[in-house]
């Protein structure tokens, strides 16, 4: 070794005394192992004798990153599970990794003989039918040489059709899009005017293997495919490429194909076409898709697709409605109605979920505009009225649930009221915030049936009260601070108070929601709260009520009893159905 070579970061030595490691390593497992020339001063390079084979490992040995050091492999002559065209092994799935940085040497040899049992694995399963290869396709695909990145905003359903491709090649990598011919076109693709193409996306039952280093996708593959294809397909496949006296073009194919490990693969590739055939002179150029699609993204993410077919309507998209709107689509729920006739603006923007550029926006408007973008497949029906003009026109059957979220008891109460007593029986949450850091609250009623909102608004005896028992705050004290005078008043409460209240009002409504449909529970009323720890709001000389302290160490369902125990006198007998 060269003076140049040993002052190398890692050097040698630390080659070395991973080597050590690896050896003692597979002498406990019997494996014979044989050290070669490393190409580079800082990785290890070892040849491991296999069942049927002898693999060439190239282990990192100057991984400083605390996690399992990159291996790789000689590229076998055709493709392996969890082997990359390039030869990278994939080792590492993230899952509860521990490493212990003190023994670097120890690392390196759990890393080869970790590969070592893959390898050997892989090499079962390219014997057995490439099971595991075929359900690690994406992967695989991703690192085929010219490989371009691309979107697949349709449902990758099995059901072989048209779709529609767009093709950005302003980029300096083009990119690629595709989607349902009838469906609003992308958001992306709207932006960049793309316009669209004929596409073909096929469902077949088993697939070529793909390319392995050196070699790289052809026309033979395409020819390949079009081989598996049934006769509907071919109908497809002509529609594809359309008359043969066009001149020449350029097509795309996508093709799924089951995955034993549960869905499918999606892979794509696109072919030149010529004279109504696949054109062998033109190159063929890999896609890989990334799924964009409502329900695709929704299983992967953890959202719920029972969700998604669901309607909910937020009154209020201030700091506490916006995140209710928000946490709802984030959960799943495939269609909002915003209602809120307020404008964004300046004051609001550090506690709400909308950037300044919607200042002066109606905030429906503002949150159908983002959200959608958002979550894939959510609509959102912005109404820019009040509740009481949107409750003239609105429909109970079209909705699953209600959420408040004013902050404006009276108003609250008298929808309350009109809400009690339909044929039509859903969820209605009432959320508001206590000032300051005191809490929040989230109570739930059911059109049909007992109990209301106006249950709160009873005293012990069970008598009507102005002010809610579920009230943190003492009665009768001003809250609103003024900062410039009349026109600068404000509520006082933060932006964590705000979004700890939202959640708290839409996973009310959620949890309710699912476990009635699941027939877990019948519907009734429930109380949720929050208590802070009031700090803020004592330092303001605000005085809380004995029911703020109790809240503590009160459990929701005895809470629920508190408030709901006996129906007030609205809700006790349920008013002629009108509606
Ligand atoms: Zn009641």
């Amino acid at each position: 070794m060269t003076d140049k070579v040993s002052a190398e970061v890692g050097g040698p030595v630390k080659v070395d005394a991973a080597f050590d490691a690896v050896k003692s390593a597979c002498s406990i497992r019997c494996i014979e192992v044989v050290r070669m020339e490393e190409p580079r001063p800082t990785i290890l390079a070892v040849e491991l004798t296999g069942a049927t084979r002898k693999w060439h490992l190239y282990i990192d040995c100057d991984e400083a990153r605390l996690r399992l050091p990159w291996v790789a492999t000689q590229p076998p002559t055709s493709p392996l599970a969890h082997v990359s065209y390039s030869g990278a092994v994939c080792i590492d799935d993230g899952q509860g990794l521990s490493l212990d940085p003190s023994r670097p040497a120890e690392i390196v040899a759990h890393a080869a003989l970790k590969a070592y049992n893959l390898l050997e694995k892989s090499a079962a399963d390219a014997a057995s039918g490439y099971v595991e290869f075929f359900n690690e396709l994406e992967g695989y695909w991703l690192h085929l040489p010219g490989s371009l990145r691309s979107r697949a905003y349709f449902e990758v359903d099995g059901k072989s059709r048209m779709v529609k491709g767009f093709v950005n090649s302003r980029l300096k990598t083009p990119n690629w899009y595709f989607a349902e011919p009838d469906a609003d076109q992308p958001w992306d693709v709207r932006q960049e005017k793309l316009a669209g193409q004929r596409a073909l996306y096929v469902h077949l039952g088993a697939l070529e293997l793909p390319p392995a280093k050196p070699d790289k996708l052809t026309p033979a593959f395409i020819e390949a495919v079009n081989q598996r294809l049934t006769l509907e397909q071919l109908k497809l496949w002509d529609q594809l490429l359309g008359p043969s006296k066009n001149s020449p073009k350029t097509l795309a194919l996508l093709v799924s194909v089951p995955r034993q490990a549960g869905g499918l693969s999606l892979v794509a590739a696109v072919f030149g076409a010529r004279a109504g055939g696949i054109d062998k002179s033109a190159p063929v150029t890999p896609l890989t898709m990334r799924r964009h699609a409502p329900h695709y993204m929704r299983e992967r993410g953890g959202a719920s697709l029972e969700l998604f077919g669901k309607h909910v309507a937020v009154l209020g998209a201030g700091a506490v409605g916006c995140v209710v709107v928000d946490t709802l689509a984030a959960a799943g729920v495939g269609k909002l109605t915003v209602v809120d006739y307020d404008e964004y603006s300046a004051d609001n923007v550090f506690r709400h979920l909308l950037e300044p550029l919607y200042i002066d926006t109606p905030k429906p408007f503002g949150l159908n505009f983002a959200l959608e973008r958002r979550y894939p497949g959510l609509r959102i029906t912005p109404v820019t009225s009040t509740a009481q003009e949107w409750w003239k026109t609105a429909d109970l059957r079209h909705y699953d649930g209600i959420v408040f979220a004013f902050g404006a008891p009276s108003v609250e109460r008298s929808f309350s009221r009109v809400l009690k007593g339909r044929q039509h029986d859903i969820p209605v949450v009432f959320t508001w915030l206590e000032a300051m850091d005191l809490g929040g609250h989230s109570v739930l009623m059911w059109t049909k049936g007992e109990g209301c909102l106006d249950c709160a608004y009873r005293d012990d005896e069970g008598l009507p009260s102005q002010a809610s028992r579920t009230s943190f705050l003492e009665p009768n004290q001003p809250v609103t601070r003024n900062l410039t005078g009349c026109a600068g008043a404000f509520v006082p409460f933060g932006p964590i108070q705000a979004r700890k209240t939202g959640l708290l009002a839409a996973e009310h409504l959620l949890s309710v929601m699912t476990s009635v449909a699941a027939g877990d529970e019948a519907p009734k009323p429930s109380y949720r709260f929050w208590a802070g720890d009031g700090t803020a709001a004592t330092e303001h000389g605000l005085r809380t009520a004995p029911w703020f302290q109790t809240a503590r160490t009160t459990s929701f369902e005895e809470a629920t009893r508190m408030v709901f125990g006996r129906p007030c006198r609205h809700c006790r007998t349920p008013k002629d159905p009108s509606a």
